[in-house]
């Protein structure tokens, strides 16, 4: 079982915010970039 981040309205993965993240931590944006939707967990 692993948790993805992906769009609510569209389903497409989140971006990584490549200013936040580093070699230890991933960081997400909070807004898709393709639809503005809320990102959220999801469960594969
Ligand atoms: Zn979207």
């Amino acid at each position: 079982m692993k948790i993805i981040m992906v769009c609510k309205e569209c389903t497409k993965p989140a971006d990584v915010d490549k200013e936040k993240s580093n070699e230890n931590w991933t960081v997400y944006k909070n807004t898709c970039s393709k639809c503005g939707g809320s990102i959220i967990p999801k469960v594969e």
